[in-house]
């Protein structure tokens, strides 16, 4: 069987590795010339750009050599899982863009699994330890060295069936007994060295209730369920590399006499997704979640895929910057600004133009009649002509960025200074004549005259000034609320530092600014709008926003300041 590869550029792109080996196994006709892969969340949180990584290799490769990509809740653990997960990682699923066959659980399967466990132990291959987990962990031995038998290794067969069956009815407290694989105490391999794959939890499970209290470890439910469903490529990341022996072994087990041709899932593992100034473990996101110390799983300084959202990052900038990264074999930290810089590319691609002023200070055209009021025509996005154009509104009185004016201003301060013109954006070039300041010294207003025959798009307007400023009008302007968003820790590698990762959270990662006006039309534009405020970055109404009082949550600046504000 070969792959029909179609000639487009995006095919010719070069492939990496994991596709280079699905194009090869499905040109030598494993498995038929079918692939299907998986993406296995356990729905114990929400999902994070990291999951981004693993779901659009999952479904990335499927779509890419026409295969099919299904979404399966590893869900054997009822300590930490709920349905709450399980709808959030569907929507954040469908918000990236991907498609999947079928939605499985491996709790569907509990029965299968406690099937093949009673075969195992049938077969001497399994038995039920009484052991605490601290005495199973002292006999592991190291990688060097041996460990040691349980006692409960040779107990008879119908011993560990009966205490089996006793673990699955309840009658046996959390951690008193589990069942272990009997396989090599002395491998080479510490995941061989007679693995526990059922333990007891006596919690209810999002979907199967109180029906089962024996619960199948990871590696005991995983394979199984790739191989139940048929998945041909099982793609994961490297930490699961010294478990793959474990997971071929089972499945051996588990096809035994069956299935004579070479239909088997096989695993392959590609690195992890770090990035620096936040951290990816679910268990500290969740408790940032819990202790309040964010908020919500969606708070836009969160690596969640919901956090991103409402911080105005678009599915297309999340997967740009998985594609920026690429898929190696060796784990790295990567650099948060690459995020920012793939956010960017794309932002700068969609989003609508509009003007906000965030640090306001009033500008007052002396020269312009006081009840008179112009509509500008104002482009909504100059790289896609077809978005069109929105109306802005001039008039006398206006705000401007209190950084655009200085009293006394170096030479290339090309921005609003007294005797100088500048260029009022999609209206009139102006010339500052002063400034009025209250009895602490502070610029209270600022004052300029217009060219009347500088009106932008008029015939004759074209003299140039060097700076174009942003502005809003004080009479149409609405007060607004952003919220900007700066990195969460304020170390590189919150994982690596020996203290509590909550001590190194950026006290600084969210300021709020309460005086603020943008343009009516901003105003106007629903949540998860993507927004470039001009001149400034890009920001996107929060899911709080309202027409009358809109809130915005800042994306990323439209430089990246931040290596700057590290130096200064
Ligand atoms: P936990 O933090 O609870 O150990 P997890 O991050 O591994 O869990 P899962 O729900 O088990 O979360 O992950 C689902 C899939 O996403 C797995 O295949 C896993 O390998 C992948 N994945 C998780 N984190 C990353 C990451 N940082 N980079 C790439 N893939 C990841
Ligand atoms: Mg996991």
């Amino acid at each position: 069987m070969s792959v029909m590869c179609e000639h487009t550029d995006e095919k010719k792109k070069s492939m990496n590795f994991i596709e280079e080996i699905v194009a090869n196994d499905l040109s030598e006709g494993l498995n038929n010339g079918r692939l299907q892969t998986r993406f296995p969340p356990e729905p114990n949180g929400y999902l994070h750009i990291g999951h981004a990584k693993a779901i659009c290799m999952d479904f990335g490769v499927a779509q890419k050599y026409g295969g099919v990509c299904n979404l399966r809740f590893d869900d054997t653990n009822p300590q930490k899982e709920d349905t709450e997960y399980v709808d959030a990682i569907l929507e954040d699923i469908t918000w990236l863009g991907f498609k999947w066959g079928n939605v499985y659980y491996a709790s569907d399967y509990f029965q299968q699994l406690w099937d093949f466990a009673v075969r195992l132990i049938k077969e001497g291959k399994a038995y039920v330890d009484e052991q605490s987990s601290e005495q199973i962990a002292q006999q592991k031995g190291t990688p060097t060295q041996a460990g040691t038998e349980s006692p409960y290794r040779n107990r008879p067969t119908e011993e560990s069936l009966a205490l089996f069956e006793k673990m699955n009815r309840g009658e046996v407290e959390e951690g008193a007994m589990v069942l272990r694989a009997k396989i090599d105490m002395a491998s080479p391999n510490m995941h061989f060295r007679d693995p526990v794959i059922y333990r007891v939890i006596k919690r209810s499970h999002h979907r199967t209730g109180d029906t089962w209290k024996a619960y199948p470890m990871y590696d005991f439910a995983h394979g199984q369920s790739d191989y139940f469903e048929g998945v041909t490529h099982s793609l994961c990341t490297l930490e699961f590399v010294p478990h793959r022996p474990l997971y071929d072994y089972f499945i051996d087990l588990l096809k035994e006499g069956k299935d004579l041709q070479d239909h088997r899932p096989r695993q392959y593992e590609f690195n992890r997704l770090n990035l620096t100034y936040t951290v990816m473990s679910k268990r500290k996101l969740l408790a940032l979640v819990q202790e309040g110390l964010v908020n919500g799983w969606d708070d836009p300084r969160m690596p969640t895929l919901c956090g991103l959202r409402r911080r105005g990052y678009s599915p297309e900038s999340v997967k740009g910057f998985v594609d920026m990264i690429g898929y190696t074999k060796f784990d790295a930290l990567n650099d948060y600004s690459m995020l920012e810089a793939a956010a960017r590319e794309d932002l700068n691609k969609r989003a609508l133009r509009v003007s906000g002023v965030l640090n306001p200070v009033k500008l007052t055209v002396t020269n312009y009649p006081e009840d008179k009021e112009e509509p500008m025509e104002a482009i909504n996005n100059p790289e896609n002509e077809a978005d069109g154009v929105h109306t802005v509104t001039f008039s006398r009185e206006l705000w401007i960025e209190r950084e655009d004016f200085m009293e006394e201003a170096p030479k290339k301060f090309f921005r609003m200074t007294p005797g100088k013109e500048v260029r009022l954006k999609n209206a009139y070039i102006v010339k500052c004549t002063g400034c009025k300041k209250n009895d602490n010294g502070e610029v209270e207003e600022v004052f300029c005259e217009y060219d009347p025959d500088s009106r932008s798009g008029m015939p004759g307007a074209d003299r140039k000034v060097k700076g174009t400023l942003h502005w809003v009008s004080r009479r149409h302007a609405v007060k607004a609320e952003v919220r900007l968003y700066d990195r969460l820790f304020s170390v590189e590698n919150p994982s690596a530092d020996e203290r509590d990762f909550r001590e190194l959270l950026n006290p600084d990662s969210l300021k709020v600014l309460t005086e603020c006006y943008v343009e009516p039309y901003a105003a106007q534009q629903p949540p998860l709008t993507y927004l470039q405020f001009q001149r400034i970055g890009y920001f996107t109404p929060d899911k709080e926003s309202t027409p009358g009082h809109p809130i915005y949550n800042r994306t990323v600046n439209l430089k990246d300041t931040w290596g700057k504000q590290l130096k200064g």
